[in-house]
Order: structure tokens, then C-alpha cells, then sequence
């Protein structure tokens, strides 16, 4: 199972207070779109929302309560392919998090890190090692009033759990953790196309983050076609979902 740092408290009394609902299309009704060709990303502007090529305005249709979030390429700069990110000095925080995790905090969402750390496995650093970039991590967003309501990560090989992405086993982790949460009303943001299938084949709604091309993974196009929205930063993600949120 995954180890964690859980940080609980405050995001159930806002949850109870003030329910956010978010409409998003669902990334299992997109379109399968052909071709190799690369569409475009409007990164001066919010995201590229794979419907729209295709479908008139028919918007966004699920309730949103809690967030995934993939860490490495969305929180904090990659390391480049191979190489991992072991501890706080490496661990570069991108532009826009704090305020962007602010915001979802502000809007009575769940926020839910979830993160393969296969290094663990290859012997590169330690599970406390992780730990304690979460903590840090933590104790920077203090400032900015935002905080993540839990961190879950896989320390194991490929292919020997049932919790390193695509797997569900974090996703389980978090229900166990948050009986609330469902897969209908969550919304996976990741740079990975683990991170989609993960998100997609539990039904979730999916933001692929995109990255710098030149550092992205074996199967990000694949990742890029399959994904509901795709965008150029977490902010611009967040600020995709909470334009689209239905306060009651
Ligand atoms: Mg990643
Ligand atoms: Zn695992």
C-alpha cells in the first residue's frame, strides 16, 4: 500500500459548509480523435478542451468535490526522463501552484496528491525521503493559505502493486481515507499518460498538463488525445475547473 502523509481536518467542515459542484465532460464520451498530428495548445489562453473540435457547447456535466493531483510535472518541475526528484532541494515548486491549490481550497474542493515513486524501489531515496518533500512542500503553501488535504504515493516496481498508476490502489486509499469521495465527482490532473489512464478508467474526469515537449514521457501523445482538457499549467487547469463551477 501506499505510504502517506495525511493531513486532515479543515476540508471536511468546508465541504459541509459550502459543496462545490463543477460541470466537466466526461473523458470517457470524448471523441477518438485519429490521426498523429498534434493539436494545437492555446497556452496564452485557458486550456484546449477536446470537445470542442467536435461537439457544439453542450459544456461540462459532473459534479466536482475532490482533485488528484500528480505531483512531479505539476507541483515541481521534472526531473528529466530517468533521473528523479529524492529531496526538498531538488524540488523546483512551478509557477502558479500555491495560488493555483489555494483556489481549489478556497472553493470547498478535496485536494488529493498522488504520485509513483518508483525510486523508492530502485533503491534512489527513501519513503521518509518522500515524506519529508511532502512536509516541506506543505509548510511552503502556508503562506499562501492553501493545503494539500492528503498525499499518497507508490514506492513500488512496475507491475508488483495494485497502487502505482494506472492502478487504482491510491484512488482506494483516499476512499478509504474520505468516504465521500467518488471517481464521478473527481477530477485527475496529470502530466503522464498513467496519470490519464488512471483517472479514465476509474471514470473520472481528466486535465493532461503539458509540459515541456523535449522532457515529456513515452506516451504523452497518446496522453494528450485521450484526455478530456489539456493545459499548459496547474493554474490554468484550476482556473478552467473553477470558471466552470456551480455554487448552490
Ligand atoms: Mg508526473
Ligand atoms: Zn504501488
Amino acid at each position: 500500500m501506499a505510504g502517506a502523509m495525511i493531513v486532515t481536518g479543515a476540508h471536511s467542515v468546508i465541504l459541509s459548509g459550502r459543496t462545490a459542484v463543477a460541470r466537466i465532460e466526461p473523458a470517457r464520451s470524448a471523441p477518438r480523435i485519429t490521426g498523429r498530428g498534434r493539436r494545437p495548445v492555446l497556452r496564452n489562453e485557458r486550456c484546449y478542451h477536446i470537445q470542442v473540435a467536435t461537439r457544439s457547447a453542450k459544456g461540462f456535466s459532473n459534479r466536482v468535490e475532490t482533485v488528484f493531483i500528480d505531483r512531479d510535472g505539476v507541483l515541481n518541475e521534472k526531473a528529466p526522463e530517468g533521473r528523479y526528484v529524492a529531496r526538498w532541494d531538488h524540488f523546483r515548486v512551478l509557477p502558479g501552484v500555491p495560488e493555483a491549490l489555494s483556489k481549489l481550497n478556497h472553493a470547498g474542493l478535496r485536494v488529493i496528491v498522488v504520485s509513483n515513486q518508483r525510486g523508492i524501489a530502485l533503491g534512489l531515496y527513501s519513503a521518509a525521503d518522500v515524506e519529508a518533500v511532502q512536509a516541506k512542500f506543505q509548510q511552503l503553501l502556508k503562506p499562501f493559505g492553501a493545503r494539500v488535504d492528503a498525499f499518497y504515493f507508490c514506492p513500488h516496481e512496475k507491475g508488483q502493486c495494485n497502487c502505482r498508476k494506472p492502478q487504482p490502489g491510491m484512488f482506494e486509499r483516499a476512499v478509504a481515507e474520505f468516504p465521500s469521495v467518488t471517481a464521478e465527482a473527481s477530477v485527475m490532473i496529470g502530466d503522464s499518460l498513467s496519470d490519464i489512464e488512471f483517472g479514465r478508467r476509474l471514470g473520472m474526469s481528466t486535465i493532461l498538463i503539458e509540459g515541456d515537449l523535449a522532457n515529456s514521457k513515452p506516451g504523452t501523445e497518446e496522453a494528450a488525445q485521450i484526455a478530456g482538457l489539456r493545459c499548459a499549467s496547474l493554474l490554468t487547469a484550476v482556473d478552467a475547473l473553477l470558471s466552470s463551477l456551480k455554487l448552490p
